[in-house]
């Protein structure tokens, strides 16, 4: 299997639509996450038309009270030859108006430690789930600066009300989905202010792993 570098240096204009994701939001939605529950199985196929379908089997642990869990994800590669298991940290937060919202840890290792960036979302690209960022993905269509979005996050709204809903009109999809990507950009950017902020060493091979140039 090509580590994570490999992807990253020979698929630069790879987007988040080209690859398979576990979704935080929806396993919640399809009622996973569920402190003291004891292990909650599932299992998710993925299709596209310009891939074979991949099957993963999966079960999250979250002892009572807890705001930590485990997700356990077992999926078969491409040609369904080859079962890997993969463990993913869930991470609560606390909404504004109550409630928790879910996170999923990034596995990936990057210098010698699991990223641990909290995402909404897990890409599985090639055999391995990791961030948006780990995996060098960019979106197909950059985040269009909208009045709206703006507004909804200098007001400070909770983003769990923007969390998919089966009564939303696709006016409310399209705007929540805007949401939730300038919410990710945000969080790319502030990682990127965090990497300025490590030791020279760090930063140097920060931007040599990425391919990034400082500043950019
Ligand atoms: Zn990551």
């Amino acid at each position: 299997m090509g580590g994570i570098n490999s992807g990253t240096r020979t698929n630069k204009k790879r987007t988040v639509g080209t690859c398979f994701a576990l979704d935080a939001a929806r396993l919640r939605q399809w009622g996973k996450f569920v402190p003291g529950a004891g292990l909650v199985a599932g299992s998710v196929v993925w299709t596209d038309e310009d891939q074979p379908p991949r099957r993963a089997f999966y079960d999250v642990d979250i002892a009572a009270g807890a705001a930590l869990g485990t997700l356990r994800v077992m999926h078969l590669d491409e040609k369904a030859r080859d079962l890997s298991i993969c463990t993913i940290g869930l991470v609560a937060t606390r909404c504004h108006l109550g409630g928790l919202r879910w996170w999923l840890a990034c596995p990936v290792q990057r210098y010698g430690s699991p990223c641990g960036r909290r995402a909404r979302k897990l890409y599985l690209c090639e055999n391995t789930f990791g961030c948006r960022e780990c995996h060098g993905l960019t979106y197909l269509c950059r985040q269009q600066s909208d009045k709206r979005v703006a507004a909804a996050f200098r007001a400070g709204t909770d983003l769990s009300e923007f969390e998919a809903r089966p009564d939303m009109t696709l006016a409310e999809a399209i705007f929540a989905a805007k949401v939730f990507q300038a919410d990710d950009a945000r969080r790319e950017r502030a990682a990127r202010r965090d990497v300025r902020r490590r030791s020279p060493r760090k930063r140097a091979e920060y931007y040599k792993f990425t391919g990034r140039r400082p500043g950019a």
